[in-house]
């Protein structure tokens, strides 16, 4: 029989995403609630690897749940791949009687995970923060939507000026392996047309359909597009249409880093409080190396090893919605 946690550790890893901060309060006042003593792990496994480790109360998490980012900070560590690192890491978390982690993250901190906990025996579970959406085994994870909102709310703002000027817009976003971002803010927005990782995109088919948009003087055209897109990023993109179309007024905006930011929407936070629960309650009832996700609504489990980037098929049904409703 497993022994029961008694001192849980609490980190951050990888990319940010807004809505972690409302996680770590969930996991903290969750472990509390059942009289655990709750560690936090500053910077990911960087900070696990320095010892930079230390006890939280109830206080430590208050007035946090708003804010994007994350207190605990995170990053990424090299030396934390290989056993040496790992064998550090575990030895700083013995010291502080450590028998139990919550890894907020993507799939590369949950494969961290897996291994220290196969190398050491320490339970971990996983908590899905990312803003891309592409993780296996959950429906929903920490960031996106509040990163969605930000690109709708960045590109509505474009659209007023580039309806001044009459002018096409490539807008990108971001999604380097995963096109949710850029399919949600663009039909959200009235995009003409998305460019997408999971989909092929006719590049032909759209200066012909922009030409003849041109030609009927529907002059306001918007391209959302990720980054990962096949075409290369919205400066390509954007060289292409002023090459093909050059009395178009073609204008190609990044939004970047802004997506990451800013204050968690309602549904972030709920989520992360939700998973945040879960995965103190996982650990106090045993289980052991597995992501909390939510599917269709209920909480679900998957193992950390079957926890990969997943490429959603996004259905070209989509597409078509798209370019039926801008015509
Ligand atoms: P994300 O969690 O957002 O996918 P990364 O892929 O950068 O971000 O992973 C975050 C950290 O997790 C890495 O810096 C590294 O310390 C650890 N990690 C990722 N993959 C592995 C691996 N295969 N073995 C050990 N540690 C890993």
């Amino acid at each position: 029989m497993k022994k029961k946690v008694t001192r849980i550790g609490v980190l951050t890893s990888g990319g940010d995403s807004p809505g972690m901060n409302a996680a770590i309060r969930a996991v903290v006042r969750t472990g509390i609630y059942h009289g655990l003593e709750v560690f936090g792990v500053m910077r990911g496994y960087a900070g696990m690897i320095d010892n930079d480790i230390f006890r939280m109360d109830s206080r430590s998490v208050a007035n946090i749940i708003q804010r994007g980012g994350t207190i605990l900070k995170t990053a990424r560590s090299d030396e934390f791949r290989t056993p040496e690192g790992r064998t550090k890491a575990y030895n700083n978390l013995k010291s502080h009687g450590i028998d139990g982690l919550v890894v907020i993250g993507g799939d590369g901190s949950f494969n961290g995970a897996q291994r220290l906990s196969n190398e050491h025996d320490i339970p971990c579970i996983g908590i899905p923060g990312t803003i891309d959406r592409d993780i296996a085994g959950t429906d929903v994870t920490i960031g996106f939507d509040t990163a969605v909102n930000t690109a709708v709310q960045a590109i509505d703002k474009i659209r007023d000026t580039m309806d001044a000027h009459d002018r096409v817009f490539v807008v990108e976003v971001m999604g380097r392996d995963a096109g949710y971002i850029a399919l949600h803010s663009g039909i959200a927005t009235g995009a003409e047309n998305i460019i997408i990782p999971e989909t092929r995109t006719d590049i032909d088919d759209m200066i012909a359909s922009l030409d003849e948009k041109e030609k009927r003087r529907k002059l306001v055209n918007l391209i959302v597009v990720a980054e990962g897109g096949e075409y290369g990023d919205a400066n390509e993109i954007g060289k292409i249409i002023k090459a093909r179309i050059p009395e178009a007024d073609t204008r190609v905006c990044i939004l970047g880093h802004i997506q990451r930011g800013g204050s968690p929407t309602c549904e972030d936070r709920v989520v992360a409080s939700h998973m945040g629960y879960y995965a103190v309650e996982s650990l106090l009832c045993g289980r052991h190396n597995v992501m909390v996700g939510v599917i269709k609504g209920k909480i679900h489990y998957t193992p950390l090893d079957k926890v990969v980037k997943e490429k959603h098929s996004i259905g070209q049904e989509w597409m078509k919605i798209v370019k039926i409703l801008a015509s």
